[in-house]
């Protein structure tokens, strides 16, 4: 553990940053959680053991196989739901940060036939609509957690190749090729959420974007996710971070 590579610790960085500004933004709570690829070992993850996102610091942070064994004999209390983890990074090449949330206006469209679709182009990764994950159709009755790989399995099988899944009764995952752009993402399936929701409400018929535009508009913003971040970062560890 007192061996790591600059690599690692920057890492390391970034995520205690993330647990920080995903709770600063309401996206993480006293649950939830969020997890990066190691950078050196393509088959180890990177993930806090169990403690509240906005007291996360570095030296919290547990290495994991992609079966969700701690390494290292480790022995401090892992998270419950590491599995969702283990099994999207094992099913995801292209995925190196996962974060999975409970946020509050991501939970209506996991309970409704209403798909989640983007409203706006900071929604764009959503695409064509978020897939949801029904636990009872894989398991039965379940107290909705994601609790071994079984579950991660179903979970990450239901996520496919998209950015977020939501998940019956739960939350959501989003997912990236970077820390950064996982931790907009989760903001702003959140965020997205909220503002599908109020044109719901508005009553009339609500024009998303389509397809074709929401893959433009993702490449455009994950072009500039260096510019949020900057911000973020800082405001979680203060004015000299
Ligand atoms: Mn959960």
């Amino acid at each position: 553990m007192n061996t790591r590579s600059a690599a690692v610790a920057a890492v390391i960085e970034d995520l205690v940053a993330a647990n920080r500004i995903l709770a600063r933004h309401g996206v993480l709570d006293g649950f939830g959680h969020v997890a990066a690829r190691h950078p050196e070992r393509p088959d180890r993850f990177l993930l806090s053991c169990s403690r509240a996102p906005e007291l996360v610091s570095a030296a919290d942070i547990m290495e994991f196989d992609l079966e969700s064994n701690a390494q290292g004999s480790d022995a401090r209390k892992p998270y419950l739901e590491r599995f969702i983890h283990g099994e999207i990074f094992r099913a995801r090449a292209d995925v190196n940060a996962v974060v999975h949330s409970h946020s509050p206006s991501a939970i209506p469209f996991a309970a409704s036939s209403v798909r989640l679709r983007p409203v706006y182009h900071m929604g764009s990764f959503l695409g064509a609509g978020a897939p949801v994950f029904d636990i009872r159709r894989h398991f039965g009755c379940t107290d909705m957690l994601v609790r071994n790989r079984a579950q991660g399995a179903a979970l990450a099988a239901e996520l496919g190749a998209e950015a977020v899944a939501l998940m019956r009764g739960h939350g959501f995952v989003a997912v990236a090729a970077s820390i950064p752009v996982a931790v907009y993402r989760a903001i702003y399936t959140e965020l997205n959420a909220a503002a599908q929701q109020k044109a719901i409400a508005l009553g009339g018929a609500i024009t998303y974007l389509e397809p074709d535009e929401a893959a433009c508009a993702d490449e455009a913003i994950r072009g500039v996710s260096d510019r949020p971040w900057e911000l973020w970062k800082r405001e979680a560890f203060g004015r000299d971070g």
